[in-house]
């Protein structure tokens, strides 16, 4: 199961950190200025995912490379068209000459259609950005228990929303199977997922055939979550929302505006409370949360946005 924290605090820009039970590292969806982002979590990320790079969303970017060089690992930032060369420009305005070229590695993903994933490679101290592979499709992160994959929104510019997805497992009741616990266990799950009905599974000295024993095993569904920041409040977008983070089980979106504000939403290409709950509803989201209010509201205006989206996340005729 996936866990995630707001690491914003009211009033700063947007920062959400994502973790995976019995899995070491931790996930930065956006960079915004996030004071409760701790060293010791941007030591431990594995990627980074940017939707945009509007400047609330990239400008803590520099306190992440401050405390990553030198953890001498290979780090993924994802992002959409010009990520690779606005990672490196950050990058360039500072001086490397004291450091080693094995102080980090930062893998670029840069998403250029909903089908088309450019990969660039840059480290230290020259940081030249070198093209490393074309990627088809639209996973863009993977880990053996998980993946996270992309689509693309319109805010003006291009942004993306992420969806990750947490793989499958076969799970054992060994408590009703009769047997107990053993290697057997694991070449059993083994056969099954292999699909290999008459691999033989010795239990205590007597041999099944591994068909015999499936009935014992059932698959758990894994994990779904998704971050959706800077949007339109538009119909294609909207589709794709639908289309991308159907059924998943929480899903932070962002809610710039209140309703009566929502000429501004149009504005700036942006969208506001019941709006994003209602595409939620739509989406059959299990948990949304809204995310990322515009600076003009005070805290008594940002309690009333999320009384509006929670209204129209429950009403039952929106
Ligand atoms: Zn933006
Ligand atoms: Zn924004």
């Amino acid at each position: 199961m996936f866990t995630s924290e707001i690491k914003s605090k009211t009033g700063e820009d947007i920062s959400i950190l994502v973790k995976l039970d019995n899995h070491p590292w931790s996930y930065i969806c956006e960079c915004g200025d996030a004071s409760n982002l701790t060293i010791k979590e941007i030591q431990n990320t594995n990627a980074i995912f940017i939707s945009h790079t509007h400047i609330d969303h990239f400008i803590n970017f520099d306190t992440v490379i401050r405390h990553q060089v030198g953890i001498q690992r290979r780090v993924t930032i994802c992002g959409p068209k010009g990520i690779a060369n606005q990672v490196q420009s950050k990058i360039k305005g500072y001086t490397w000459n004291l450091v080693d070229k094995d102080a980090i590695t930062y893998e670029i993903r840069e998403v250029l259609s909903d089908d088309k994933i450019v990969v660039y490679e840059i480290e230290p101290p020259v940081w030249e950005l070198k093209e490393i592979c074309t990627l088809s499709g639209n996973t863009i992160f993977e880990e053996k228990s998980f993946v996270v994959t992309s689509t693309l929104l319109d805010h003006k510019t291009p942004t993306l929303a992420y969806k990750f997805k947490e793989n499958s497992t076969t799970k054992i009741d060994i408590a009703s199977s009769g047997f107990s616990g053993g290697k057997w266990v694991k070449e059993l799950k083994d056969a099954f997922e292999n699909n290999l009905d008459n691999q033989i599974i010795t239990i205590e000295n007597k041999e099944y055939p591994a068909q015999e024993l499936f009935h014992l095993l059932h698959i758990q569904k894994g994990d779904t979550l998704g971050i959706i920041l800077d949007h339109s409040a538009n119909t294609e977008n909207h589709l794709k929302i639908k289309e991308h983070f159907s059924n998943t089980r929480k899903v932070f979106i962002e809610s710039f505006y209140k309703d009566e504000d929502k000429e501004l939403a149009v504005i700036h290409y942006h969208s506001y409370a019941s709006m994003s709950a209602k595409v939620m509803k739509d989406s059959s989201v299990k948990e949304a949360i809204p995310v990322h209010f515009s600076r003009k509201y005070n805290e008594n205006e940002i309690e009333e946005l999320i009384t509006e989206f929670n209204l129209a996340l429950n009403s039952s005729n929106v």
